[in-house]
């Protein structure tokens, strides 16, 4: 086991990265982050911060030399580097599996492989690909670029062949995912964690969107007993078939007629895990420390219900929000990632509410959504 005082790398400075350096430093490791942005959310809290690209054979060698393990926290890190990295030492997530979950028809081409279902869809190389009959019948759908895209960016709804020809032209020609817009009724995801000796998955939770960024998670999700069953032996296959090592998601369309359809995969921590750090008898960053220092996994059991809420941007429009009415509920946790430009759309932090029973947790979290709801739409 990598023994607590060592140092555990992270690519990628963001608000996942800060949350696993909070994990670790916990449990007496010490953290280096690799960012180029120098006040990045993750390299506010390291405990060295190298300031390069994230594929900087520089920065690279020297979080090769200093650490025992490397992790990423999100999902677009370059794999050569990762490559290089694991000549070194431990590299969870492999570049291998990266490589797959980075890019959108390799992703959908190994799930299907495995016989796992996914959103009905073509790839898109070239304009000639938008005229054929099967392109068409995946209309409506939604037009995605198959590399780069992140909460919703790079993404497009398409109605009808004029639209995607123009969507397509917009992205500039690039590699593109058409999938037909599925008959949804919930999405859930599923968080498992592999190492190699043992998998753990983490009770489903239940995540509403809002313009294609996830605005709501609620723990456990409302479905059913058999669904909740099947998606968690879907996402401990999934990371068995890619021989995982680390903290997977795995997202999903429940569809009306209750089957599931994987919508995407995530190498790290997820947005819908972050209420984990309160809900659950080991957080998601925790479980991302335990692979990497070779210990035994976490119980990932629930402690209490919660509902999580993503505090973007917009809730700076008219001014700071009201933090004190905020806080002054005591079973609402909140954490903001020590960003200092709130811009639509930016993820800045997130609102945790627990409770005994979901409806409770339910009920506190739609009161601090009251309070985090930008005012533009009441005075308009
Ligand atoms: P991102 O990588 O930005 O998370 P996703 O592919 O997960 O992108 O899409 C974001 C959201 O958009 C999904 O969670 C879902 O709400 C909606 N969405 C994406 N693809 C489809 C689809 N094929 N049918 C219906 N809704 C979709
Ligand atoms: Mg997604």
């Amino acid at each position: 086991m990598i023994a607590p005082g060592s140092w555990l790398g992270v690519i990628g400075g963001g608000q996942l990265g800060r949350m696993f350096a909070h994990a670790a430093q916990r449990m007496g490791y010490r953290v280096a982050v690799l960012d180029p942005v120098p006040n990045c959310p993750a390299g506010a809290v390291a405990d060295r911060h190298f300031i390069t690209p994230y594929d900087d054979p520089a920065g690279l060698r020297e979080v090769a030399r200093l650490c025992a393990a490397v992790t990423i926290e999100f999902e677009n890190v370059p794999v050569a580097g990762l490559r290089e990295l694991a000549a070194h030492c431990n590299v969870a997530p492999s570049a291998e599996c990266v490589a797959i979950a980075q890019d959108r028809a390799r992703e959908k081409r190994f799930l299907m492989q495995c016989g796992l279902r996914v959103a009905d869809h073509a790839v898109i190389t070239c304009a000639a690909d938008l005229e054929s009959d099967a392109t068409r019948h995946l209309l409506p759908g939604i037009l995605k670029a198959s590399r780069l895209g992140y909460d919703g960016k790079g993404q497009a709804r398409v109605n009808d062949s004029g639209q995607l020809r123009a969507a397509f032209a917009a992205m500039g020609g690039i590699k593109c995912v058409l999938e037909k817009l599925m008959p949804i009724e919930r999405e859930i995801s599923v968080v498992t964690v592999r190492s190699d000796r043992e998998t753990v998955c983490y009770p489903a939770t239940e995540n509403v969107h809002r313009d294609g960024i996830l605005e709501t998670s609620i723990l456990p999700a409302r479905i059913a007993p058999n669904t909740e069953r099947h998606a968690g032996e879907i996402a401990m296959e999934v990371a068995q078939r890619l021989n995982y090592q680390g903290v997977l998601c795995v997202e999903f369309f429940v569809l009306k007629t209750g089957e599931l359809v994987i919508n995407e995969i995530a190498p790290r921590p997820h947005n819908s895990g972050h209420l984990t750090i309160e809900a659950s008898m080991t957080s998601q960053f925790e479980q991302q420390v335990r692979v990497m220092c070779g210990m035994p996994l976490g119980d990932p059991g629930m402690r209490c219900p919660a509902v999580m809420l993503n505090l973007l941007g917009d809730a700076w429009c008219d001014g700071v929000p009201d933090w004190q009415s905020i806080v002054a509920d005591s079973r609402t946790k909140l954490h903001l990632y020590g960003k200092h430009e709130p811009r639509a759309g930016r993820k800045m932090g997130h609102i945790t509410c627990l409770d005994d029973s979901l409806a409770a947790a339910l009920a506190r979290a739609s009161r601090i959504k009251e309070l985090i709801a930008p005012k533009r739409a009441a005075v308009a």
